[in-house]
């Protein structure tokens, strides 16, 4: 079985830079787990410690069962692509891709030639295995064309395919993927992500996956990691995240476009709770613990919808169209609300005039320390 389990795990790097703080995670077998957030939250520093390239702090990481602390990275059988890809330019698409396994026979070979009079047949037999491994490899990825070219002579895309075959070649445990699409342009970069989701289901495999790009951690994950200043927010499937983030900073960072927020101050009367902002009153009938004095009402972007008598009363600032779906930004008292409508409706609104849009069945209220309320 090969689960990552991470527990109160931490990174202080020399210099006093706390990088993570007390990281409690449990990646299944089979399960593609990516850790997202800001830049500096602490993702790579989380992976590289599974990987074994920085030191863990403090608590424990296990692979498979072990604890590997204190092992080096070469035997913790993982396998790691970067966003660079690490391609050797001096060998051939098929000679990166078998380097690995190449240099541990290699090795082997040494030791068994003192201890086996047949070590030459054994030796055949597994560069030739080494080679069908490739081979498959390569026909998951369709690199068979490329086998023999120079990394110099492919595409970023075809390259970072490459260093994904390196990693499937090795047949490792789990692998870790640190920013591996961030240098290609955003067409390929949507392929790539579809690629690699089936991938993984084709491999059946371990992953640990880091990107600062939130749509990206949507579109791969089983289960989503978000980090900020090196502690972890929440887990949780896509899904759950969209629907249900535990706080203000997990509802800004996750979706597209981002969350809007109305800010306001707590009411509390016979008429139950309700939050006034600079546009009115809002009754809050489902957040009778409230217990501070301020608060703030989030809402998708598309499920602002324009209608006559909406709670949102204001002036049409831009539309940008979409294709099939149209931005708009609202100016209503002072907030800017964003709303993500069909482009046939869009095309009725003008900008700089006025609009009114309906207060959502579904909207997240959050506490003012920035928790969820309901
Ligand atoms: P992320 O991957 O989320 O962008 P990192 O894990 O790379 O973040 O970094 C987390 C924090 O640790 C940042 O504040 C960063 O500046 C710091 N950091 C990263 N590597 C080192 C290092 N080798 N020495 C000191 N501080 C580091």
């Amino acid at each position: 079985m090969a689960e990552v389990i991470l527990k109160s795990v931490g990174k202080l790097y020399p210099g006093g830079v706390r990088a993570v703080h007390d990281v409690d995670l449990h990646v299944r077998h089979g399960e593609f787990v990516v850790l997202v957030g800001p830049s500096g939250c602490g993702k790579s520093t989380t992976l590289r410690m599974v990987a074994g390239l920085e030191e863990i702090s403090e608590g424990t990481i296990s692979i498979g069962g072990r604890v590997v602390n204190d092992i080096a990275p070469s035997d913790r059988d993982i396998a790691m692509v970067f966003q660079n890809y690490a391609l050797y330019p001096h060998m051939t698409v098929g000679q990166n891709m078998a380097f690995g396994l190449e240099r541990r026979r290699r090795h082997g070979s040494v030791v068994r030639s003192l201890l086996s009079p047949s070590y030459a047949a054994e030796r055949r037999s597994e560069g030739a295995r080494i080679q069908a491994r490739v081979d498959e490899a390569a026909g998951l990825l369709g690199l068979q064309p490329l086998l023999h070219r120079m990394p110099r002579e492919l595409s970023g895309g075809q390259r970072q395919r490459v260093a994904v075959g390196r990693a499937i070649v090795r047949d490792p445990a789990v692998f870790l993927f640190d920013e591996p699409l961030s240098n290609l342009d955003a067409k390929l970069r949507g392929e790539m992500r579809t690629e690699l989701r089936v991938l993984h289901r084709r491999l059946g495999a371990t992953m640990m996956y880091v990107t600062h790009d939130q749509e990206e951690a949507m579109g791969l994950a089983d289960r989503i990691v978000v980090m900020k200043d090196g502690l972890v927010q929440q887990v949780g499937a896509p899904t759950e995240l969209y629907d249900q983030p535990v706080n203000r900073f997990v509802a800004g960072f996750i979706g597209t476009p981002t969350m809007n927020f109305v800010d306001g101050t707590v009411e509390r009367d016979g008429g139950g709770v309700a939050l006034r902002w600079a546009g009115g009153r809002i009754p809050l009938p489902h957040c009778t613990a409230l217990a501070t004095t301020r608060a703030a009402i989030g809402i998708r972007p598309d499920t602002l919808v324009p209608t006559a008598d909406g709670a949102f009363r204001g002036t049409v600032q831009s539309i940008e169209f979409l294709g099939d779906r149209a931005d708009a930004l609202i100016e209503s008292h002072g907030v800017r609300l964003n709303a993500r409508v069909p482009t046939n409706i869009a095309r009725s609104l003008r900008e700089g005039e006025s609009i009114a849009l309906g207060m959502p069945a579904v909207a997240h209220v959050f506490d003012g320390d920035g928790f969820r309320a309901v």
